[in-house]
C-alpha cells in the first residue's frame, strides 16, 4: 500500500482546495472521490451533444473573494465572467422585474407604504452586528415585525418555504439575515446585481483544481467510494481508510461529504455519541430539472414564484445569464425543489418529476408544450442543504474528530454564512492550514 501524508475524502471545492493547498506545499495527497467528475454538488454533466453544464445551477455573486482569488492563482483570472443578472417574480398571474430600487417602487401588488418598508430593510438587517442576538429566533419571528405581515407573508414566506420546506419554521433567522446583508452589497451603483460565472461552468474550474493537484504531486482518483475505516487498537487513530478498490493508508484523513455520509463511514469505528452528534444536523434534499429549450421562457434569469402552490425555489433560467451561445443557441432552464427525503416527490421517476414540474410551468407559461423540449435531465442530491435550527452553533460538530489525526471540513459547517463554493474554498484553505501547522508540530 502507498503511504500518503494525506488522504483526503470527496473532490467538492472543498476537499480539492485543501488538496491543491497541500501538494502545493509537498505533501503527499490523494483525493478520493466516489462520483465520476469532480466539483461535488457544483459538479457537471454533458447532454447529448457534448454540451456542458451544472447538475445544479451555480453563479458567484460580485462581493465573494475566495473563489476569484483561487482562479487568479491558478492563472484564469480572463475567464471569470460578470454579468448584470435580471430577478424578478411572479405573483398574482404576473411577472414583476425587482432587480433596481425603481423596479421594487413598481411593485404594485404591495401597497406604497409596504414598498418603502421593503425597500428600507436592508439598513435595518445591516443594523444587527451580533447574528448570536437573533439566534434563537425562526426566521418569521425576526423578520415580521421588521417588515410587516404583508410583506412577509407576499414577499418572504413563499421563498422561505419552497427554501426551507417542512423546516421554514424551524431554521434560525441567522441563515436570512446573512443573505440579506451579503445581497444588500452585491449591487452597482445603479442599484443594479452583477453575479459572476466562470466561463465553460463549475465543473471546468474543478477540472482545472483537479489538473493543478496532479501537477504538484498528488492524485485525485475518481468513482472510487471510502466504505470505512481501520484504527489503531486504542480506536483514537485511522491507520488506513477502506473503498471498494481496497484500503489506502495515510498520516492524516480528511473528510468532507455531508456528516450523515461521514457517519455513516465511521460509525462502526468510534463512539455512537459522537456519531448521533453529526446525525444530529438535518439536511433538506434536491431534485432538480435541467431543461433544454428551443425557445426562451422569459427574459427574466432567476424568477422567484410566489404565487401559492408553486413547488419549486423558482424559474433559473441560466441562459438569461451565459449566453445561449454557450449552448449551441439552446436555452436552459433549471426547476429545483428543496424537500425533505421523506416527501413523496422524492421518489418520483425521472419522467414524473418532469411532468409535474410542466404542468406547473405552463401555468405561467401556457405556450410551452413538448416541441420546446430539446433534451431534459434530473438530478438528484440527498444532502443538498444543511438545516441550520435555533441555537445552531450550540451544535455543530468540530473540525476535530475522537482520531487524533483526522479532521471533518464540511458544507454544514459554513456558518453564520450558508454553504457555497466560495466557501467551500475559505474552508478547504483553512482546513489544510490547520493540518500543515498540526504536521509541523
Ligand atoms: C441546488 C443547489 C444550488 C446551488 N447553487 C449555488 C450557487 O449558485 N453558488 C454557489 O457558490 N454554491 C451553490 N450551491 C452550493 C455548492 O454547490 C456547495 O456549497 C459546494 O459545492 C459544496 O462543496 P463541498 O466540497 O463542501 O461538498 P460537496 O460538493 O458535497 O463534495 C463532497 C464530495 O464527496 C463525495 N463523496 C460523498 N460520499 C463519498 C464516499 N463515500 N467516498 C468518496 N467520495 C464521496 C461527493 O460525491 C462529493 O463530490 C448550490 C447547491 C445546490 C444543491
Amino acid at each position: 500500500m502507498d503511504n500518503y501524508d494525506v488522504v483526503i475524502v470527496g473532490a467538492g471545492f472543498t476537499g480539492l482546495t485543501a488538496a491543491y493547498v497541500l501538494a502545493k506545499q509537498g505533501k503527499k495527497v490523494k483525493v478520493i472521490e466516489a462520483d465520476s467528475t469532480p466539483g461535488g454538488l457544483a459538479g457537471t454533466f454533458e447532454f447529448a451533444d457534448g454540451v456542458k453544464l451544472e447538475k445544479f445551477y451555480h453563479h458567484w455573486f460580485n462581493n465573494d473573494v475566495y473563489v476569484p482569488e483561487l482562479v487568479k492563482e491558478l492563472g484564469m483570472e480572463g475567464d471569470i465572467i460578470l454579468l448584470p443578472t435580471r430577478t424578478g417574480m411572479y405573483f398574482n398571474g404576473r411577472m414583476w422585474k425587482l432587480s433596481t430600487p425603481l423596479d421594487l417602487l413598481r411593485f404594485k401588488a404591495l401597497s406604497l407604504i409596504d414598498r418603502i418598508r421593503l425597500g428600507l430593510l436592508v439598513f435595518q438587517v445591516r443594523r444587527i452586528k451580533d447574528w448570536k442576538t437573533i439566534e434563537h429566533l425562526s426566521i418569521r419571528e425576526w423578520l415580521e415585525p421588521l417588515c410587516g405581515k404583508a410583506v412577509y407573508k407576499i414577499v418572504w414566506e413563499p421563498l422561505i418555504e419552497s427554501k426551507f420546506s417542512i423546516y421554514s419554521e424551524t431554521v434560525n433567522a441567522v441563515w436570512m439575515w446573512k443573505k440579506l446583508v451579503l445581497r444588500g452589497s452585491t449591487r452597482n451603483d445603479k442599484g443594479g446585481e452583477e453575479l459572476a460565472y466562470f466561463k465553460g461552468g463549475f465543473g471546468r474550474l474543478a477540472e482545472t483544481l483537479v489538473e493543478a493537484i496532479r501537477i504538484n504531486g498528488g492524485e485525485v482518483s475518481l468513482g472510487h467510494r471510502v466504505t470505512g475505516v481501520n484504527t489503531n487498537t486504542s480506536g483514537d487513530a485511522i491507520i488506513s481508510i477502506l473503498t471498494d478498490k481496497g484500503g489506502i493508508e495515510g498520516d492524516k484523513y480528511l473528510f468532507t461529504p455531508s456528516f450523515p455520509i461521514i457517519a455513516d463511514i465511521l460509525k462502526d469505528s468510534t463512539d455512537p455519541k459522537w456519531i448521533a452528534s453529526l446525525r444530529r444536523v438535518k439536511y433538506l434534499g434536491n431534485m432538480c430539472l435541467v431543461l433544454r429549450l428551443k425557445h426562451s421562457l422569459s427574459g427574466t434569469y432567476w424568477l422567484n414564484v410566489n404565487d401559492p402552490g408553486f413547488p419549486f425555489v423558482g424559474v433559473i433560467e441560466h441562459t438569461n445569464f451565459d449566453s445561449p451561445d454557450n449552448y449551441k443557441g439552446t436555452h436552459i432552464a433549471y426547476l429545483s425543489r428543496y424537500l425533505a427525503v421523506e416527501d413523496p416527490v422524492w421518489l418520483y421517476s425521472d419522467d414524473e418529476y418532469f411532468d409535474f414540474a410542466m404542468r406547473h410551468l405552463k401555468r405561467m407559461f401556457p405556450k410551452i408544450d413538448g416541441s420546446w423540449i430539446v433534451e431534459y435531465k434530473v438530478w438528484r442530491s440527498e444532502y443538498a442543504q444543511p438545516v441550520t435550527e435555533r441555537d445552531y452553533s450550540s451544535y455543530i460538530p468540530e473540525r476535530d474528530t475522537p482520531f487524533k489525526n483526522a479532521f471533518i471540513s464540511t458544507m454544514a459547517q459554513i456558518y453564520p454564512e450558508d454553504r457555497g463554493t466560495n466557501y467551500a474554498i475559505r474552508e478547504g484553505r483553512r482546513i489544510a492550514k490547520n493540518i500543515l501547522e498540526r504536521q509541523a508540530k
